[in-house]
């Protein structure tokens, strides 16, 4: 639940409530809107509910308090009605631009990192990629070079002025990748490893959360709220690809879930068609369509000679490849930016209310 303060409640009685929360030992966790302060309960309320409404309705300064009727509280659209906006650098995510992360699966030198990071700059990619500790379905293949290529991330950063995000995969990993990297990747592997969204969530960078290849929307949304609850608000989601019994791609891109997720939560989202298709030739069609349904942005695996990868080599884009994806992407973009009302949000409305998840 939530508790809305009236307009010209005090700070003093801003503080009233939280005190009133605190001594129950539960959580509160504020947002400040543009038109109102909310304050959400967080913790194990259990049959305490309806007392409690009662109690903080009656204290001074409170509008009102409302149950959030999803399993997810603070990453609701509920308690936060207007989009999360992400600023990492130069970069900025869900304002309504686009935003495109790119650049190879694996750092596998300085060079071919500056290489990429050159070619997908100057075709208007706004974040860096790379990998650095890799998750490898065989442990025989190429792990990563580690602290290495965060080396050469943060090099690349400063050569190219673009902020860099790479994946960490184990808690205590966390502090030397937040060191070196702007945004911090949760893999589809980890998105249920809920000490390493705890550990995320206390750091002071941006992190994206790549939704589970077996996850539901509404898992992929309570892994989010896990990182939120533990202190860090900004988050992005990522729809990669979730495994179903088509086997000509890697994955199967569900390009319904941009729209669902827009819905039911503030945060942005993009999409990676790398991964989703495991294609080439699929990525850019793929892009479009993610763009179409309202995407945030996108993510693409792009290497400079795809074929001599140590990783991914069948999906990464050539420089060229890349260039030519923008153009495309750019003008989807820009079609769906300058209509009066926006389609995209417009299909939604019409839905209106549409209860895609389970009620809790
Ligand atoms: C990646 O983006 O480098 C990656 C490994 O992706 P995923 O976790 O979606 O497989
Ligand atoms: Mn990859």
């Amino acid at each position: 639940m939530f508790v809305v303060m009236a307009p010209a409640a005090s700070e003093a009685e801003l503080l009233g409530v939280k005190s009133v929360i605190l001594a129950e030992g539960l959580s509160p966790y504020e947002h400040a809107g543009p038109d109102r302060i909310a304050i959400a309960i967080v913790g194990e309320i259990g049959k305490r509910k309806a007392a409690l409404i009662e109690r903080l309705a009656a204290l001074s300064g409170v509008a009102s308090v409302t149950p959030i009727n999803r399993p997810f509280k603070l990453a609701s659209r509920e308690f936060q009605p207007e989009d999360t906006v992400i600023r990492v650098l130069d970069a900025v995510v869900g304002d309504g631009g686009l935003t495109v992360m790119a650049g190879p699966c694996s750092v596998e030198s300085r060079d071919q990192l500056f290489e990429t990071a050159a070619g997908v700059k100057a075709a208007g990619a706004t974040i860096l990629r790379g990998g650095a500790f890799k998750p490898r379905t065989s442990p025989y293949s190429f792990q990563g070079l580690g602290v290495e290529a965060l080396r050469y991330l943060a090099e690349a950063r400063e050569a190219f002025g673009l902020p860099v995000i790479t994946e960490v995969m184990e808690p205590n990993q966390v502090d030397i990748v937040a060191e070196y990297a702007d945004i911090l990747q949760i893999g589809t592997r980890n998105m249920q490893n809920y000490s390493l969204l705890t550990a995320v969530g206390r750091v002071a960078r941006p992190v994206m959360l790549k939704r589970g290849y077996g996850a539901t929307v509404e898992e992929w949304l309570m892994a989010a709220e896990y990182i939120i609850s533990s202190g860090n608000p900004n988050v992005i989601l990522c729809e990669r690809g979730i495994r179903t019994f088509e086997t000509y791609t890697r994955n199967t891109m569900d390009l319904s879930a941009v729209p669902v997720v827009h819905s039911l939560t503030h945060l942005p989202v993009i999409v990676d068609p790398s991964h989703a298709t495991g294609k080439r030739w699929l990525v850019k069609p793929l892009a479009l369509g993610g763009v179409a349904v309202g995407a945030d942005g996108v993510m693409v695996e792009v290497h400079p000679r795809p074929d001599e990868a140590l990783s991914d080599a069948e999906q990464q884009l050539t420089i060229p490849q890349f260039a030519d994806m923008m153009v495309s992407v750019g003008v989807v973009h820009g079609y769906l930016r300058d209509q009066p009302h926006n389609p995209v949000d417009s299909a939604s409305a019409t839905a209106g209310g549409d209860d895609a998840l389970s009620r809790h």
